[in-house]
């Protein structure tokens, strides 16, 4: 039982290593880097230039993660999957940046290199409806330009600012850098299925050695309280002393079966319930041990009223005499 309850706490920790290690080669594969988003735009009614710094992009996979800065166009169609999407921007050379939303069923890199071969420094892609202030790690291997999306809301603000002609400049700069697997959401995942695969396995052998505890001490009380039984089982033996002129003591008698030497004068026998004799001071440690009879292997404390499950060495027969 010992064995096999130690086999299960090792496939156990296998299973549990592998998990871990699993759960960090994953985490791995996250690399992540915010960037922040430096929008300022002037209202042509009153002159007046807001401007907002906020953490809410997240650079492209394949991204390179350098600051650009320049003023924002819109793709038309808003998409900006075709090869001839058209971005509404004066005719000069100084660096601007693409407006694209998500989806339409072209991928990021498409939207990217069609900005890119417009000329754009840098393309930024807002999230679909629904997703407000989501944002997820684009893949889009194959381009060279830097890649960062942004939610929803604030996409759909640049829009709308965009669409009434006012000019925005944005400056994108690198933010937090998640290094490998240190994302907020894999040191949360690794520190969880640590935690859990901890508790389960300390929880285990807690349970595994409380369990066994109990049983030993059960069987000690059970091994003593039959150890007694039996001493005094066998002090209601019969006892004999050997005299001079005792047929036992004669040249050709039988010697003890326990220690080999002969009787002499003096010995003090004890007869078991099979008729056998040997010295009492022999027999005693030795019916503790064997229960049965050294000579005929009768089961003397069975014979004696001692129960069965008293443990013993030695092969039991049962004994008819
Ligand atoms: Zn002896
Ligand atoms: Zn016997």
């Amino acid at each position: 039982m010992g064995l096999l309850a130690s086999r299960d706490v090792f496939s156990w920790l296998l299973v549990a290593s592998v998990f871990q290690v699993s759960s960090v080669r994953l985490a791995q594969g996250t690399y992540l880097c915010t960037a922040y988003l430096n929008i300022s735009c002037t209202i042509p009614e009153t002159n007046l230039t807001t401007w907002s710094r906020e953490e809410m992009g997240l650079y492209g996979q394949d991204s390179p993660k350098t600051s650009v800065v320049g003023n924002v166009y819109l793709a038309d169609p808003i998409y900006g999957c075709e090869d001839d999407t058209f971005y509404r921007r004066p005719n000069d050379s100084r660096s601007w940046i693409a407006l694209i939303q998500r989806g339409n069923g072209c991928t990021f890199a498409d939207k990217i290199n069609v900005a890119a071969m417009n000329g754009a420094a840098a393309a930024i892609i807002f999230n679909d409806f629904g997703a407000e202030y989501q944002v997820i790690q684009m893949s889009h291997p194959g381009t060279s330009i830097v890649a960062v999306m942004i939610g929803n809301f604030r996409g759909m603000e640049l829009v709308q600012l965009l669409e009434k002609g006012v000019p925005v400049s944005i400056a994108i700069e690198v933010g937090k850098q998640h290094g490998p697997w240190m994302s907020h959401y894999s040191v949360f995942f690794v520190s969880i299925s640590f935690f859990i695969v901890t508790a389960v396995t300390v929880g285990y052998f807690i349970f595994y050695s409380a369990r066994r505890l109990t049983s030993l001490r059960q069987q000690n009380h059970k091994q003593k309280k039959l150890k007694a039984e039996a001493k005094k089982a066998i002090g209601q033996l019969q006892v004999r002393t050997l005299r001079q002129g005792d047929q036992e003591t004669g040249p050709d008698a039988d010697a003890c079966a326990v220690c080999i030497e002969l009787y002499k004068p003096g010995d003090v026998l004890s007869v078991l319930t099979c008729n056998h004799f040997f010295h009492k001071s022999c027999i005693e440690p030795w019916l503790l041990e064997h229960r049965t009879c050294p000579m005929c292997k009768c089961d003397i404390l069975k014979a004696l009223g001692v129960e069965v499950s008293f443990h013993t060495k030695s092969e039991v027969q049962r004994c008819t005499s």
